[in-house]
């Protein structure tokens, strides 16, 4: 089906909404992102951007071949947790290579090309409705607007409002993991810009390098019961984070005595969604498939998303057919992935006699381990 001038809304303007808004733009149609939020901005933060998702940001022209903004990785050292002693090196995989970028980097340069290319885009907009008429999707605003339009795509992130309506309410489970982030200057730290990977039991710490090696990202993973609130954002006490991870020693103890300001993620997760779509209105990204953060795949996916979502228009005779083929073509890949990040909550955390000898499986098979799984990294959405 010709999408020129297909009216559609796009509910959240995160790396997948924007993605999917400048897809959907590309191919023609009249698309409007409602971001809630009254600026784009990121708490300091990184993310790896592996091979696939840099097949869809090249293929949107978002980034060119030398994905200029973005780190490029050199694989990822695994350490053990005492003195950070290295088990094993994983080479970047065969697909090619990760980058690592700055979110609020990521956001900025697809927020500048969905402008470019016609997208309209309004914040500080938060759809508090969404009817999903039989030949149209019907938003209400906070502000009390209403606007209807042909199709509309929830990229609104895991804490979807509009899954319900799909797939019934449904209680988030707590993981028992909590997620801190911070961002240091790099200054000290060695010169090749490698990830590492230090696993201690119950938790484990990763670093990268970010901005052409002016900052390192530190994302701290901590097994935990004592928590309430489904809540994000949150401000953390950086001599706390110190003290729970305190017998790490090596290199993430030095990284930690730098850290000045730390926010805390409580990781909550909802399954995969029964329903992505129905009628005009589909799920994207997060709102579809929350991930654990255990495989950095959650914005790869949902730039995949991005793309097979707009490239199944071409092929369909309408919106429904072409949401319903959508939702055909991603789900069990979206599924193998969320499974992956599953397993290796599991893996990154062992205690005891486990430990030991997942780690001396991890040295005998480390540099041959991203191959295992290749099948992630060298999917091509756009192929
Ligand atoms: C600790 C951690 C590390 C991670 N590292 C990686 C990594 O290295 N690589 C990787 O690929 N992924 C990583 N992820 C996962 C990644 O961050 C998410 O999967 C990704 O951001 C999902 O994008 P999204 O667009 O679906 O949702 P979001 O980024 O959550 O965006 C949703 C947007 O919708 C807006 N919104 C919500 N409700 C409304 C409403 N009612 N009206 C209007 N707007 C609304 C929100 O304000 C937000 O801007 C990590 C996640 C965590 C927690």
């Amino acid at each position: 089906m010709n999408i020129e001038g297909l009216k559609i809304s796009v509910i959240g303007g995160g790396i997948g909404g924007l993605a999917a808004a400048l897809a959907l733009r590309t191919r023609g149609a009249d698309v409007t992102v409602f971001e809630q939020a009254p600026a784009l901005t990121e708490v300091g933060a990184g993310l790896q951007i592996s091979a696939n998702g840099i097949a869809v940001l090249r293929a949107l022209n978002v980034v060119g071949d030398v994905p200029e903004d973005g780190q490029l990785s050199h694989g990822t050292v695994l350490r053990d947790y005492r003195k950070g002693r290295v088990i094993s090196r994983i080479p970047p995989p065969m697909a090619g290579p990760t980058y690592y970028y700055h979110r609020a980097d990521l956001l900025e340069l697809l927020h500048r090309a969905a402008l470019e290319a016609g997208v309209d885009i309004r914040l500080g907009a938060r759809v508090v409705q969404v009817l999903n008429h039989p030949a149209e999707a019907e938003l209400l605003l906070d502000s009390g607007e209403r606007l209807r339009s042909e199709c509309a795509i929830a990229a609104d992130g895991g804490r979807s409002a509009v899954r319900p309506i799909l797939n019934g309410a449904e209680a988030p489970r707590f993981t028992h993991q909590i997620a801190w982030r911070a961002t240091i200057p790099w200054s000290k730290r060695e010169q090749t810009p490698r990830a590492s990977l230090t696993m201690g039991p119950g938790r484990h710490v990763v670093t990268y390098p970010l901005r052409d090696q002016r900052l390192m990202n530190l994302v701290a993973i901590e097994e935990r019961s004592d928590w309430q609130d489904e809540g994000w954002r949150l401000q953390g006490d950086p001599d706390d984070l110190r003290a729970r991870f305190s017998d790490f020693g090596g290199p993430v103890r030095e990284i930690m005595s730098d850290v000045n300001e730390v926010h805390l993620w409580a990781l909550f997760l909802r399954p995969l969604a029964q329903n992505w779509q129905n009628g005009r209105l589909a799920l994207l990204g997060d709102a579809a498939h929350p991930t654990l953060p255990f495989m950095a795949q959650g914005a790869c996916l949902a730039l995949e998303d991005a793309w097979v979502l707009a490239k199944s228009f071409e092929d369909q005779s309408g919106v429904a057919q072409a949401l319903a083929a959508y939702e055909t073509r991603r789900r069990l890949r979206a599924k193998r992935v969320v499974q992956a990040a599953g397993a290796n909550a599991r893996n990154f955390h062992l205690r005891g006699p486990m430990r030991l000898a997942a780690q001396m499986a991890l040295k005998a098979i480390g540099p041959r381990l991203s191959r295992k799984y290749e099948w992630i990294y060298a999917y091509d959405a756009t192929a």
